[in-house]
């Protein structure tokens, strides 16, 4: 059985600043070291359910917060930046599960920790077919592709409350509860790597009959944005529409075409990110 795990960070127990989650912040390294357990408790619980082929793709920032040694041998790692499918990059259609660790909510929700939709410095909202996506929901355009089903989610109730219009049936574990975008209730580091490691377990026990994502073709996303400079770069790409002073629609039939617009969107209004 083949696992695909796209790992995030600001959904972890215990994280609640930036600073534990860039590469330059203080706690950075505990930071990389709590959400480390918890992937490694992902693995554990998987493996416990006959997963025999695991790849984790680190979805953070430069994509390079696990120690390759600290993670269970179970799992090869994909890391690095300038990924083609970055969240998802690596998963095809011979994998028969996805597992999303440690999410974080959208930038729009009332009360998520850290929360933000690829770059909190350029996306306002994301929504695809009318509904607030969250990055669970963008990424799941491209399992929805390869008929993967999205199994387990964790992270804060922000997170899996906004994933379930998407994924019905995930299994959704939840390590902390977000007060505001700086402060969460958490579960003790070790409790939440237990319930992660059970919840993989029974994830992964009925994936076979979970169904891919629930996103209806032709899918419509649309991208709000911070400022109207943003929507008008993102209209040079083929099939991107102007549909507001700061918004923008892509309609596609092919999901994975359209994950790759949004991909290049991001990319493309870097350039005028101002810090
Ligand atoms: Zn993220």
């Amino acid at each position: 059985m083949k696992l695909f795990i796209s790992s995030d960070i600001e959904g972890t127990a215990g994280i609640v600043d930036w600073q534990q989650v860039r590469a330059s912040g203080a706690d950075y390294e505990l930071g990389r070291q709590l959400l480390t357990d918890e992937v490694n408790a992902a693995i554990e619980g998987a493996a416990g359910a006959g997963a025999t082929h695991i790849l984790v793709n680190d979805s953070h920032s430069t994509m390079q917060n696990l120690r390759p040694g600290a993670l269970h041998h179970n799992a090869s790692y994909l890391s690095g930046r300038h990924k083609p499918l970055y969240m998802m990059e690596g998963l095809d259609a011979t994998f028969d599960a996805v597992f999303m660790v440690a999410y974080h909510g959208a930038i729009g929700a009332e009360h998520a920790i850290l929360s933000h939709t690829y770059n909190p410095l350029a996306v306002w909202e994301t929504r695809l077919n009318g509904v607030v996506a969250g990055e669970s929901a963008l990424n799941a355009l491209v399992a929805l592709h390869h008929r993967v089903p999205v199994v387990l989610i964790t992270g804060d109730d922000a997170t899996a409350e906004e994933a379930r219009p998407f994924l019905p049936e995930v299994e959704a574990v939840v390590v902390k509860r977000s007060i505001t975008r700086f402060a969460a209730e958490s579960l003790h580091p070790d409790r939440a790597c237990e319930l992660i490691r059970d919840g993989a377990t029974r994830a992964l026990a009925r994936a076979g009959a979970v169904s891919p994502p629930a996103i209806e073709l032709p899918a419509t996303l649309e991208v709000t944005f911070l400022t109207a400079d943003m929507a008008e770069m993102s209209t040079w790409i083929r099939g991107v529409e102007r549909a507001g002073a700061r918004v923008v629609t892509i309609t596609d039939d092919d999901p994975l075409r359209l994950y790759r617009t949004f991909v290049t969107i991001i990319s493309l209004t870097r350039s005028i990110v101002e810090r």
